[in-house]
């Protein structure tokens, strides 16, 4: 199946199953001070589950652009060296408001993965919550009778409270939860196994794909949970990940989410994939920082030097910087590949296509400016390095890592990610202080704040589908802005 069957099944079978199907919100999210980019599909229902907004449907599903770059979920560090976490990825759900519980998610899950999938069963293990003498919870063995029916029990593995019970924040709505994991490693491996229930432990082809979250407590302001009156259901599963488990593959960057634009990025590297780590990583950094940075700007997120500006600057300098040092691109080439995601995710997200031309000038653009300083910076943190060295020091000075970013570009994750490529670190603290007196020297380091956001809704009302608002005039004003 192709990613776009896949997703059209998972879309199709809840439907069938009575759900709404709903659009992505989108990934940028602007007016809530808590968090600054959608990281799960249950974000746009957050009002429904704390009460505050009415419920149209009780019952929803839909593929939701996440980013998971910034707070409490943070896996940048690990895109590209994994092959299963990414920056920007899809988060395929369904939610019952009030509705169906546990019985019917679970069966459900089943049914799609291994019916309508054609995962192997023998493949699959689920985890369930083992309970807390903090909140004075037991196992959730409800949810595991309901596995029982589909997985022998040593398939069935309890969680901490870590893994498997979820809370929004502090206080609100929470409940436990139940993974999905599926095990990719190759037959020859498994047959040497003495049984199922040794396999699923911290392996890298034994990966988290669906996560069943049970919403049945509301967390009180003096720590206590009371059972809620409605019982909500609130899933996410990775697409990438259920691509790469249906497409028969064991990365997420072999299916055809990502072929082809690894596949171009070898045309302009001129170098295989699959032939030297280090590039690989490189290839895989470049394809996945591609689709944030595009679908950022594609919301109205434009790099800028404050908050989600400069998280998607970063994110877009990082892969600049791997593409420059591993592939030896040293021209503008990341605007070339918006064209091939276009094509590969741009029937789904009409906004690319919309809004292809920006992306593609935003990135040029922002390439050329990061390429011009770019060398100079990087002949800099070298010496800077071999100077650390021959002084047996442990880290790049936080002054040195200021001048890197104040005058060359360089943000400071990059910065400490080339010094761990070297065995050092970067004295953060050091670098914060450099900063701080330099905020002090500019009075007009305020103004910054503003006026790095466009509101790409009023740029094309009609092609862009994601939203409802209108507010023709205003559009053009502030397209023009950028
Ligand atoms: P993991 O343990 O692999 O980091 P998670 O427990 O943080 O995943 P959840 O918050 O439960 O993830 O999100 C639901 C699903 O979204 C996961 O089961 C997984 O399939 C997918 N997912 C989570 N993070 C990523 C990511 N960075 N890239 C791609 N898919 C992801
Ligand atoms: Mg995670
Ligand atoms: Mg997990
Ligand atoms: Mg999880």
């Amino acid at each position: 199946m192709t990613s776009k069957e896949i997703r059209k099944a998972f879309l199709d079978f809840f439907e069938e199953k009575g759900h709404q199907i709903v659009k992505s919100a989108p990934m940028v999210v602007k007016g809530d001070p808590t968090l600054m980019f959608t990281n799960a599909g249950m974000n746009q229902f957050k009002d429904k589950f704390l009460g505050n907004e009415p419920i149209k449907w009780p019952r929803v599903a839909d593929t939701q652009k996440c980013l998971r770059v910034s707070g409490k979920h943070n896996d940048l560090e690990e895109v590209g060296l994994d092959t299963y976490h990414h920056t920007m990825f899809e988060m395929l759900g369904n939610w019952s408001f009030g509705d169906y519980f546990k019985k019917e998610v679970i069966d459900w899950a089943w049914e799609f993965l291994v019916d309508k999938m054609g995962l192997p069963a023998d493949r699959l293990y689920a985890s369930v919550f083992e309970g807390s003498s903090d909140d004075n919870l037991g196992r959730d063995d409800e949810a595991a009778s309901y596995w029982e029916k589909h997985l022998p029990k040593e398939c069935i593995l309890d969680g901490s409270k870590k893994d498997n019970f979820w809370e929004m924040g502090d206080t609100g709505p929470c409940g436990p939860c139940s993974e999905i994991h599926v095990d990719l490693r190759p037959e020859e491996e498994r047959a040497k196994l003495p049984g199922r229930e040794l396999v699923n432990k911290d392996h890298p082809l034994v990966i988290e794909i669906w996560n069943l979250v049970f919403m049945q407590f509301n967390r009180k302001a003096d720590g206590s949970l009371q059972a809620l009156p409605a019982r909500h259901v609130d899933t996410g599963m990775g697409f990438e990940r259920l691509c790469m488990a249906v497409q028969g593959v064991t990365s997420n960057y072999d299916t055809d989410l990502f072929q082809n634009i690894i596949g171009e990025i070898e045309k302009l590297s001129n170098i295989k994939y699959g032939t030297d780590e280090k590039t690989d990583i490189a290839m895989r950094v470049v394809a996945d920082h591609l689709r944030a940075v595009a679908f950022a700007i594609a919301d109205g997120q434009l790099p800028s030097n404050n908050k989600a500006g400069y998280v998607i600057r970063r994110i877009l300098r990082r892969a600049v910087r791997y593409g420059y040092t591993f592939l030896s691109l040293r021209e503008p080439f990341i605007y070339k590949l918006v064209e091939v995601l276009k094509n590969t995710m741009g029937d789904t997200f009409s906004e690319l296509a919309a809004q292809q031309q920006l992306i593609e000038k935003v990135i040029k653009e922002e390439e050329e400016s990061f390429l011009h300083t770019l060398s100079t910076g990087i002949k800099l943190l070298d010496e800077m390095v071999s100077k650390t060295r021959q002084e047996n020091g442990t880290h790049i000075d936080g002054k040195d890592a200021f001048v890197l970013y104040d005058t060359y570009g360089f943000p400071l994750d990059l910065t400490a990610l080339i010094a761990r490529e070297h065995g050092l670190s970067v004295d953060e603290a050091g670098f914060s202080s450099a900063m701080e007196e330099q905020k002090k020297r500019s009075r007009n380091a305020a103004q910054l704040e503003t006026g790095d956001w466009i509101d790409i809704r009023k740029i094309d009302q009609t092609k862009f589908l994601g939203y409802d608002t209108t507010e023709a005039e205003v559009r053009i004003a502030r397209y023009r802005k950028v």
